[in-house]
């Protein structure tokens, strides 16, 4: 077996969903929400779908930004994901502000954003509104994936470098046409945002070991030579998986990749409807600018059928897909 020079891989994206699956879980949560804020969310949905990885941008130039996008659960203990203190006043009077920073303060980024969201409804500041709405729906599809509750984000620990953009990038991009966006949600009241938070980091979390486990077992059936690809980046070669590896890979974990992209749409609708209930149900309609036309109103009736009928992709009406083929 050729022996690779270089032992790791450069990835270009660690920190969340690819922007595809961020895209796209945005547009998919506006068609849970009941229909006193449809017609808002829809009326802005493109500027959602765009900003729905402006997190992910700010990274490059904030430098306080980076851990708002995932927990290290291991570095709270064995069993943190149940076992540690939800509030921030708890855990961070049990293990202090600058650990928690360290290892990733998801979590709470997700309330905090909520709050600001609520707020922004409150005032009825339509810019506001939409700004934190889509913060805070990025936040929330971050705690939904396995490797960002964990030390070993990148599979550094265990020889298996690249496997987050593998998982959370390069699989939905492979097999994106394929996969089943709708399943049956009723937008809920979150009693305890807080603990909605830590739900969704415990659902991905959950997911972690089969994460590593399918890759592991995976490998047994691939030499080095047929599992990774050598790309020369300005001359420096870099390890990459193959297609053919992703392509089996997917095969076992797609479903829970799936699973994940929906329940992030639930969860950011869920968080959007109960900022909206707290600030007490403000008519959004009045912040609608320039009254939609008509057809506006059917457009949106026939994706909420389209979206039912898993038909959002195949009727060019899936954002997110229009926003990457610029690209
Ligand atoms: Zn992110």
């Amino acid at each position: 077996m050729k022996k690779l020079l270089l032992a790791t891989l450069v990835v270009l994206s660690l920190c969340s969903w690819g922007y595809l699956v961020h895209r796209t879980t945005v547009q998919l949560a506006l068609y849970h929400l009941p229909t006193k804020m449809r017609p808002f969310f829809f009326q802005n949905l493109d500027y959602l779908v765009k900003h729905s990885v402006r997190p992910d941008e700010r990274r490059r130039f904030d430098s306080t930004e980076a851990p708002k996008h995932f927990i290290d659960l291991e570095a709270f203990g064995e069993n943190a994901a149940t076992q540690m203190p939800e509030s921030w006043a708890e855990a961070s009077a049990r293990y202090t502000a600058d650990t928690l920073r360290k290892y990733g303060i998801v979590p709470w980024t997700i309330t905090e954003n909520f709050q600001k969201l609520t707020n922004a409804f409150r005032r009825g500041k339509r810019d506001s509104i939409l700004y934190f709405a889509a913060d805070l729906g990025h936040y929330v599809g971050d705690a939904h994936v396995p490797l960002h509750t964990s030390l070993n984000y990148d599979g550094q620990l265990s020889n298996q470098r690249g496997i987050h953009s593998l998982w959370e990038s390069t699989l939905p991009e492979l097999s994106f046409d394929q996969y089943q966006f709708f399943e049956k949600h009723r937008v809920r009241y979150l009693r305890d945002p807080q603990r909605a938070a830590w739900e969704a980091v415990r659902s991905g979390n959950a997911l972690l070991k089969a994460v590593f486990d399918e890759e592991r077992d995976l490998t047994q059936q691939f030499p080095d030579s047929v599992k990774y690809r050598i790309q020369r980046r300005n001359g420096i070669p870099l390890k990459y998986y193959t297609t053919a590896f992703a392509k089996a890979y997917g095969q076992r974990v797609n479903p829970a990749v799936q699973t994940q992209l929906r329940h992030s749409a639930h969860a950011i609708a869920d968080f959007w409807y109960t900022a909206w209930v707290d600030a007490g149900k403000p008519d959004l309609n009045a912040l609608i600018t320039n009254t939609p036309p008509d057809s506006a109103r059917a457009q949106l009736r026939a994706e909420v059928k389209a979206y039912k009928a898993n038909a959002l992709l195949s009727k060019g009406w899936l954002r997110a897909r229009a926003v990457n083929n610029e690209q």
